[in-house]
């Protein structure tokens, strides 16, 4: 299928698709998404058949224009490439389509087609295209492609395009918004250029083109046309039976973002000529280098279940190919850049599910992610204002801005329009926000970037607690919220939100304490600038004892809010085929608020984020009746249950629950990968190996390992990032050995070893016999 320049992986490196399923085209682009964190292009075919959903993404491009909120700008795409005889295009639709498949090379980052077409006058053309966004300079993609007329010699026309007529799918049905005013096109003899603004903030996305044609007859024609906001490159030449011609399109991509705002135009031409200029093999070699490098920190290697280890490389592969290196001014959205689902938006799905990966892979990337919360904190404190509190309350869904973009309402599939309530009440992505701080500090030790800015994000949203909160009685209440599981609006006394806000109340009191003895003056400065007095602290540490915590000592089990025990219960008895839930006979998607079933993990990912301080039996007793309860109606919810299965004794489950975390898009289990990756779920795949089966976790600020491997599972490893240090982790059913790859400090490290405390030593390999759990 590749020519030796695109030497293929081995299989477990590669994704296939084999034949042409105009209804899967959806799925497959999202899958097929090649991407740098600063570019996301979807894995449309070059010809746009009907039925593709093509799309490329820029990181922090949002735009509102007519739609209901800003979201993430479909621009100008690159890959519009055909061939033609005469007025005829060798396309899906009026073609027969001898074979046709395509594989993305995970490891490598490039993603191969091969086409055979058969036109009505039984002219076969065969089309063979490996398409690249590069990872070693973002600004850049490339296209190889080869052509081939296998029996018939005749004049063929190969189209180039750089196509400005795009739209964004729009929130309602049927309804396209258009984001950009063209500015200007240019043709040059040896390229094309296009160039589009955002309506709103006049954000300019410039796009250079230009095909080559490597192997060209002695007699050949190009010319560059204009058809209304589409531009092309055209090559016609007398093409010989049997004979290869290989071209190569550059493409390379600025906005005014990145400050070229005067010289976008130069810039953008000067990369396409220097990418052009360097060649395909450097470019190639440098792309494959970089995108190892990325391997060699993130890989996990799974022995002995090809299933398993097909399903983590194709979560790490996503995770890899969004990570924003770039831009600490931009986040990751519930989708990456893979499609318009979710608008582009960012959800708590990035602190809690997906960070977790870049605090232990890539440490500094994770840093800038937790930047992105301290630039959107002016948007946070608009938030909390229109609602009517103080301090800075973080969008549910957030753009570029950090002011909330959720849309008020959505529709059932029957078209029943329902409003909805998550940006008035789910509150709990405040506290989540600074969890995640925290986990990175933990791991980082990082007070450069506590006490500069964090502080202040875990001041101003304490405050806004202090707002929210509500005394009755003797104690303190949350009122009216939505607990992660959105089944159950209007909710009071939500056990995961209070449990939370408690913890962060505790955590911003400690570090209070924390800088006025490490860093005073930064202390002074911030609680100057947010106007933070010490009575506020006081505050915070009286109700973080004495918030409500709904939990019956004498069943063990914790009421999600109050009064669920006293909604209907149901019990799922019926899997899908994909093992998900089915709703049980009586129970519609309108009757759910009246019963106790839950659309995700939520006292159960309590539990799991705070592992040490709940008890076992608490724990078991919780996850048995709430598994019993939950739909997994969402992606986040399947690994939460995979991790806490592995501390209760669910460990068959345990499986089950990661590989349908990750596989969740490969099979379309939740039909709605079309319209994107779900980010979470690569995220919670990451989490279930490494948290879980690993049993890495860092307890009481120790790294610590408590491994259960399942029984097909011959070897696991992976390396972590801790504390400036590189570690490669190995493990067996017999052993556990810890390696360190790079350390700064070259001080020795404390280790937990199911309940042993160990030394690690730099030059030494640390071998611990495992004690078997089950
Ligand atoms: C889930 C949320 C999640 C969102 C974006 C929703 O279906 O209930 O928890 O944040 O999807 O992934």
């Amino acid at each position: 299928m590749t020519s030796t320049k695109f030497k293929l992986s081995s299989e477990d490196w590669l994704l296939q698709e084999r034949g042409f399923h105009p209804h899967k085209q959806g799925m497959y682009e999202s899958l097929f998404t090649l991407g740098n964190g600063y570019l996301g292009q979807r894995g449309s075919l070059e010809e746009n058949p009907k039925g593709s959903y093509r799309g490329t993404y820029i990181a922090g491009i949002f735009d509102k224009s007519e739609g209901f909120a800003p979201e993430i700008v479909k621009v100008p795409g690159w890959t519009d490439l055909s061939v033609w005889i005469g007025e005829e295009k060798f396309n899906f639709e009026t073609c027969k389509i001898i074979s046709h498949g395509r594989t993305l090379d995970m490891r490598k980052g490039v993603l191969h087609r091969k086409t055979r077409f058969k036109d009505s006058q039984g002219r076969i053309l065969k089309v063979e295209i490996s398409r690249l966004v590069f990872a070693h300079q973002v600004h850049g993609a490339v296209l190889d492609i080869s052509i081939t007329p296998e029996n018939f010699s005749e004049e063929l026309k190969i189209v180039s395009g750089l196509n400005g007529d795009v739209f964004n799918k729009g929130y309602f049905q049927g309804e396209r918004v258009r984001h950009l005013s063209l500015v200007s096109m240019k043709r040059e003899r040896d390229y094309i250029y296009l160039e589009a603004e955002t309506r709103d903030n006049k954000i300019k996305i410039a796009t250079a083109s230009s095909i080559i044609f490597n192997n060209h007859p002695t007699h050949f024609i190009k010319v560059n046309r204009l058809y209304g906001e589409k531009l092309s490159e055209e090559i016609i030449f007398d093409a010989e039976k049997k004979k290869t011609y290989n071209f190569t399109k550059w493409v390379s991509v600025y906005t005014s973002r990145e400050g070229y705002e005067r010289q976008l135009m130069s810039t953008t031409i000067d990369t396409l000529r220097s990418l052009m200029h360097q060649g395909l093999d450097y470019h190639l070699g440098r792309h494959i280098e970089a995108r190892e490098h990325e391997w060699e920190r993130a890989d996990i290697e799974i022995k002995g279940d090809t299933k398993a280890q097909k399903g983590i490389r194709f979560n790490l592969y996503h995770l890899i190919i969004c990570k924003p290196h770039h831009d600490p001014t931009v986040s990751i959205a519930a989708k990456f850049l893979t499609g318009e689902g979710y608008k582009g938006h960012v959800f708590w799905d990035t602190e809690l599910f997906i960070l977790p990966f870049y605090i232990h892979t890539f440490s500094r990337e994770a840093r800038d992610l937790a930047m992105y919360r301290y630039y959107t904190l002016k948007g946070a404190i608009e938030n909390a204002r229109k609602l009517g509190y103080r301090g800075a309350k973080y969008a549910w869904e957030s753009a570029d801005s950090g002011i909330e973009t959720t849309p008020s309402y959505s529709y059932l599939p029957d078209g029943t329009e329902f409003k909805i309530f998550t940006s008035d009440e789910e509150h709990h992505i405040v506290s989540d926000v600074v969890y995640a701080l925290f986990k990175y500090y933990d791991s980082t030790e990082d007070n450069e970037f506590m006490y500069k800015y964090g502080a202040e994000i875990v001041f101003q949203t304490a405050k806004f607690w202090l707002s929210r909160v509500e005394k009755r009685r003797d104690r303190y209440e949350i009122r009216k919220v939505i607990g992660p599981d959105e089944f159950h609006e209007h909710a009071d006394n939500n056990a995961f939100t209070n449990y939370l806000v408690m913890w962060h109340f505790s955590k911003a009191v400690e570090l209070y304490k924390k800088m006025q003895k490490e860093a005073p003056i930064v202390l002074k400065k911030v609680s100057k600038r947010i106007r933070l007095k010490k009575a506020e602290i006081e505050r915070m540490k009286v109700i973080s004892k004495t918030i409500y915590f709904p939990f019956d000592q004498r069943t063990n089990l914790i009421e999600q809010f109050e009064g669920y025990f006293t909604l209907e219960d149901y019990i799922i008895e019926k899997m899908d085929k994909h093992g998900l839930p089915e709703f049980p006979e009586g129970v519609d998607e309108k009757r759910l608020s009246r019963t106790q079933l839950i659309k995700q993990a939520d006292v159960v990912l309590l539990l799991n984020l705070f592992p040490d301080l709940f008890p076992p039996e608490v724990k078991k007793k919780n996850y048995e009746y709430y598994e019993a309860r939950t739909m997994h109606k969402s992606s986040l919810s399947p690994c939460i249950y995979a991790m806490m299965g592995l501390e209760v004794g669910g460990h068959k489950k345990a499986y089950n629950y990661f590989m349908k975390t990750s596989y969740l898009d490969l099979f379309d289990a939740h039909r709605n990968t079309a319209a994107g990756i779900h980010a979470a779920a690569t995220g919670g795949a990451w989490m279930t190996v490494v948290h879980g089966f690993a049993g890495m976790r860092v307890r009481r600020g120790i790294l610590s390992f408590d491994p259960w491997l399942p029984e097909r599972w011959q070897g696991l490893n992976y390396r972590t990032e801790w504390k400036n240090n590189v570690l490669s982790v190995r493990i067996t059913h017999r052993d556990l050995v810890l390696k360190v790859i790079s350390s700064h400090s070259r001080k020795s490290i404390d280790i937990h070893v199911q309940g042993k405390t160990l030394k690690l030593h730099p030059d030494e390999e640390l071998r611990v016999e495992l004690k078997k759990k089950y």
